[in-house]
């Protein structure tokens, strides 16, 4: 079984690095920190790679180790957390290609099955999730650091316990933290509600130039790099724009699109009952999972907008 190799490579090896996708969320900060806990109590030499993240993420335990870059050429084993697709590993796909051994543990719909070992659930609702059962085998106790990152995870990618991929497991899971002491409602606030000026300044423009298209079945909207100066944006401020548009009655597919600092456009897409937005990020160079997926896109706003509306029409009832 692919748990039990992962388990039995991580026992023999000494030396080990956490990678993750670029433009890091949730999942996978709290993934990466509460693999990286585990493994420090396992006394393993091991680096967790995570070069920018938004402050938002700055209570989590060992936030402080996260590293800017590898520190070793080669690693017993890298291992790939929350990441569909080895080209979004921040730029580290080299170094996770020269371990010796390569693991993936992920649970997008999209994946393309990089590693040597992939331990991939698309039915689970975050990375986090899935990693209970691989720290469980790995036989180390989940403590409250390793729980508030692990909920971290699971809260931002389930909206707060909303989405459909929202499971028992979860609010089981949820419910043993609440009885170690974890702070899950303060941790709820943290990381899903409470927002910075700046992040509210910049939800304001993106919701000003808002557009509702097909009778309202497509919202539109986007952050320019001159947005982000104006209103002096940090990293990671644009995340939860998408759900504004989505969360607009009668709206089933919302597109966002965030200007990268070369100049080309970052797609985010969400939909409600019935696009599946993972095939249509596909087009895009992207992936994702069926109610959230994103992209890349060159082109003028105005270009973009219509072939992604072009697109998300043709799914359209
Ligand atoms: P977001 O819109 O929040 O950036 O991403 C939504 C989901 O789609 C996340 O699970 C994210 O990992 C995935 N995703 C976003 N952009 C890309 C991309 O360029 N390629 C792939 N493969 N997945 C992406
Ligand atoms: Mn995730």
């Amino acid at each position: 079984m692919t748990l039990d190799s992962i388990i039995n490579e991580i026992n023999n090896a000494k030396t080990l690095v956490i990678l993750t996708h670029m433009n890091p969320d949730g999942d996978a900060i709290g993934s990466s920190l509460a693999l990286y806990c585990s493994l420090l109590k396992l006394k393993k030499d091991v680096d967790v790679i995570v070069p920018e993240h938004s402050s938002i993420y700055n209570f989590l335990p060992r936030i402080n180790d996260l590293k800017k870059e590898p520190t070793k050429e080669q690693y017993d084993i890298a291992i790939a957390l929350d990441c569909g697709d080895i080209k979004r590993l921040n730029g580290f796909s080299e170094s996770f290609e020269n371990a010796k051994c390569k693991i993936s543990i992920d649970h997008h719909e999209i994946n393309t099955m990089f590693a040597d070992y992939n331990f991939v659930n698309p039915a689970s609702p975050a990375c986090a999730q899935i990693l209970i059962t691989v720290i469980e085998a790995l036989g180390v106790e989940i403590d409250n650091e390793i729980g508030t990152c692990l909920l971290t995870g699971i809260l931002t990618d389930t909206g707060g316990f909303k989405y459909p991929a929202t499971s028992a497991e979860t609010f089981e899971f949820t419910a043993e933290l609440l009885r170690k002491g974890v702070k899950v409602s303060d941790i709820y606030k943290r990381v899903l509600q409470t927002i910075s000026k700046k992040r509210f300044e910049l939800r304001k423009v993106a919701i000003n130039r808002l557009e509702l298209l097909e009778n309202g079945k497509i919202a539109f909207t986007y952050i320019t790099n001159k947005d982000m100066e104006t209103v002096e944006a940090e990293e990671g401020d644009h995340e939860g724009i998408v759900d504004i548009g989505r969360d607009i009655e009668g709206v089933e597919v919302s597109i966002f699109l965030k200007e990268t600092e070369d100049g080309t456009y970052k797609i985010s897409l969400r939909s409600n009952e019935y696009v599946n937005v993972a095939d249509i990020a596909l087009l895009f160079n992207g992936g994702g999972h069926i109610r959230a997926a994103g992209g890349s896109i060159t082109g003028t706003i105005e270009q973009s907008k219509e072939r992604l509306v072009a697109e998300c029409k043709k799914h359209l009832k």
